[in-house]
């Protein structure tokens, strides 16, 4: 099916975009289009009105690559899933989003899809809302007079909603945190997530600390299960912790209209993150 008709503009710099965004009115931000364009598409099938301008953001290079230096790495908003993941610059805490590409879609979606797209899209499953919170990931915006940095994790409490428009991302390293991201896919012909979990922890002293439990449920934006993280933080690294951890979820998050497949996964993925981070500590 064809779009209505639009007017496509394609600036080249971010300050161009952000003059054509507040004159225009009535318009939409166009990143690698994969959602954008068919869900489009889908409110021309029901006879829905549909914005008549487009802004591309593909054109600007000033909002594409990765960059790092010691103490953190920035990601542009327009990155691709498929550049992302074959950064170089993935090493320490980064090396959990290799993870996380890897597991996301197709080739095909990989390539075209973006960062920024996958976060601000306001669909509540797409996955790299957990480990970007794991992560303590900053989200970086410009408006026509402002500028905003908020965290993933505040972000998504607050409904993903943004008039602004999202430049990079910027993580700290840490090089003593430890993190692990399980997922479950939700049908075999197209693969998109049931669920996520991403947990992160420093294992020193023989002891989880600083944890952070996100989860993805699909149906809700991702959310940390402080109660989980609370009581990893009193226990010992032991593989034993991984089943016992399962008493002491935040079941509301896990619950919400979650099937007894869905709750029942949720536990695996939970026990194996857990199970994970004890054996690599234990080879360490
Ligand atoms: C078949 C299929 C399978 C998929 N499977 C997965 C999966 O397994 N895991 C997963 O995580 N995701 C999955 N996705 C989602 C995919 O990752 C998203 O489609 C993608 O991330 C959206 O990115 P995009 O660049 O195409 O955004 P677009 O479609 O171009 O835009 C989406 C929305 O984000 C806004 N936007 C984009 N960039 C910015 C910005 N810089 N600033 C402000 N607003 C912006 C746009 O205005 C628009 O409202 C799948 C998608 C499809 C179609």
């Amino acid at each position: 099916m064809l779009l209505n008709p639009i007017n496509f503009y394609s600036p080249q710099t971010v300050s161009e975009a952000l003059s054509l965004y507040s004159s225009l009115g009535e318009c939409r931000l166009l990143a690698g289009g994969t959602f954008l364009l068919n869900s489009l598409k889908l409110l021309k099938k029901k006879g829905m009105k549909t914005v008549p301008n487009i802004i591309s953001l593909r054109k600007i290079a000033e909002l594409k690559g990765i960059t790092t230096d010691p103490e953190t790495l920035t990601i542009k908003s327009m990155t691709s899933i498929t550049d992302l993941y074959n950064s170089p610059h993935l090493t320490d805490n980064f090396a959990i989003l290799k993870k996380v590409c890897r597991n996301i879609s197709t080739n095909l979606i990989r390539n075209m899809a973006t960062v920024g797209g996958n976060l601000t899209s306001r669909y509540t499953w797409t996955e790299l809302g957990a480990p970007l919170i794991a992560l303590d990931t900053k989200m970086h915006f410009v408006g026509s007079n402002t500028k905003e940095e908020v965290t993933v994790e505040e972000f998504f409490n607050k409904g993903a909603k943004t008039n602004n428009l999202l430049t990079h991302l910027s993580i700290k390293r840490d090089k003593k945190c430890q993190l692990s991201y399980q997922r479950v896919k939700k049908l075999s012909e197209v693969d998109v997530p049931l669920l996520g979990a991403c947990i992160r922890s420093t294992l020193t002293d023989e002891r989880f600390q600083q944890t952070k439990v996100v989860i993805n449920s699909g149906t809700v934006f991702a959310k940390r299960d402080i109660i989980l993280e609370e009581f990893l933080n009193k226990s010992e690294i032991e593989e034993s912790i991984a089943s016992e951890a399962l008493n002491h979820l935040d079941l509301s998050i896990y619950d919400t209209r979650s099937d007894d497949y869905k709750k029942s996964m949720f536990r695996v993925c939970i026990k194996n993150a857990i199970l994970e981070l004890v054996q690599r500590r234990k080879k360490l």
